[in-house]
């Protein structure tokens, strides 16, 4: 459920016209629902509410400051994967007693800022990982508290960019190696180990997935105990899907029954790391028509966002939802690829949709933009950035403002040897 709705044929977010927001903003935009956001963080962590447990939001999927200050004010933590986002998160206030760090390339000054801000758990991808994390802590003179993100090998059926937990992938330390890995976690002086982790991929829209990895996670677990090894938590990662067009992913609430259920009597703290089930569906693109064009064999609509803005569609063949922000009697459908103006054939945010005939100028909605989206974005073909408001109730705020052509050259720099 979202508050993007139309109230007499116009668009709203929450009591907010989208049209109005285009009218003081100009267009391209990202709008957030702060209603969306909340509801959703609640949806996800209900099905916990008796058990012990902790949801780090993966900053990665939208890293606005207010869209994380809104969520770390309810009580949520963060998956951070750099030290960028270590620094944003804190900046949007979240407990870094509530921080895990993810990432298969963590560098020695990663593990320096992250350990000296005092993070829950280092969620470690390999072994050299693991030495070096050591190695720094041991230097700072402190204890670095340590999950091995483990890989189980199960296909979670989704996109294979997006899938992280089969044997080929970068990801986690290979099934195999998991014992090895923890015996030497739990050697070496400055590491403590405190979890387990795994993380099997990205828009997963069915239960299974999840329940076989958890399944051979808690074989891991029974054989670390008997080892001696303790543990505190078990982290299983993000990757819930959500609804962009004809999917039907489980709701939070079936699959937390599920997890809830299959770790009754485990005795471990549980940790997720939600991104794109939190603000997927909580923000929508909006942008103006330029031209409708009528090519020899096909239909364009070329509108003023583009693969900088939202990449998804290019990069991952990812559908998303369009609407338009006013709905007029008697337009004709017409089958339309969607694009934008950047130079490049892979530059559409949608092919072949029908959609009703739309006129330059008018507004279009670009749905479940909220994860993946504003983060990916890029000043390809010097498009400044575009900017991002956050609606709640009857009010809005800009929250990113539009990036200026100067700031577009604002880390440049021309050696007078170039000439002049
Ligand atoms: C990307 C990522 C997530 C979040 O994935 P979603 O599909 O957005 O829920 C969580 N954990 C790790 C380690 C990730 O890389």
């Amino acid at each position: 459920m979202n508050h993007f709705e139309y109230r007499d044929n116009r668009l709203f977010c929450e009591n907010v016209d989208i049209e109005h927001i285009a009218e003081e903003v100009g267009t391209p935009f990202y709008v957030y629902s702060s209603a969306t956001l909340e509801r959703h963080l609640k949806v996800f962590r209900e099905p916990f509410a008796q058990v012990d447990h902790l949801i780090c939001y993966a900053m990665k999927a939208n890293s606005s400051l207010a869209v994380m200050k809104l969520l770390f004010s309810q009580g949520a933590g963060a998956d951070i994967v750099s030290a960028g986002e270590l620094f944003k998160t804190l900046k949007a206030g979240v407990d870094p007693r509530k921080v895990v760090f993810s990432g298969v390339g963590k560098t020695a000054e990663e593990m320096e800022y992250a350990l000296k801000t005092g993070i829950f758990c280092f969620n470690v991808e390999s072994l050299p990982e693991l030495e070096a994390l050591n190695a720094v802590a041991l230097r700072l003179g402190k204890t670095a508290p340590v999950s091995i993100r483990v890989n189980p090998d199960v296909d979670p059926k989704t996109h294979p960019y997006i899938s992280t937990g089969l044997k080929e992938s970068k990801f986690g330390v290979a099934w195999k190696d998991a014992v090895t890995a923890y015996q030497r976690a739990h050697e070496l002086e400055a590491i403590e180990v405190a979890g387990l982790d795994c993380h099997i991929g990205s828009q997963i829209t069915q239960v299974e997935p999840f329940i076989d990895a958890l399944r051979k996670l808690k074989e891991l677990v029974a054989k670390l105990r008997g080892m001696g090894i303790p543990l505190h938590h078990l982290d299983l990662g993000g990757g819930l899907g959500i609804n962009y067009n004809q999917e039907a992913p489980p709701h939070p609430a079936e699959y937390g029954r599920h997890i809830v259920e299959e770790t009754r009597g485990l005795d471990l703290k549980l940790v997720f790391e939600p991104g794109r089930v939190i603000v997927g569906n909580a923000g929508v693109l909006v942008t103006r028509v330029i031209y409708d064009k009528l090519g020899e064999t096909k239909r364009f609509l070329v509108v003023d966002a583009a693969m900088n803005d939202l990449i998804r569609p290019a990069f991952y063949g990812s559908h998303h939802r369009m609407t338009p922000v006013h709905l007029h009697d008697g337009r004709t459908l017409h089958k339309v690829d969607v694009v934008g103006p950047v130079c490049e054939t892979g530059d559409f945010l949608a092919r072949d949709r029908e959609l009703p005939e739309l006129r330059a100028g008018e507004l279009l909605a670009v749905h479940s933009a909220g994860a993946y989206g504003a983060v990916m974005g890029s000043t390809y073909n010097a498009r400044p950035l575009t900017p991002e408001v956050l609606v709640k109730g009857g009010e809005w705020w800009v929250t990113r403002r539009r990036q200026t052509f100067d700031d577009l050259i604002a880390l440049e720099f021309i050696p007078r040897e170039t000439g002049g």
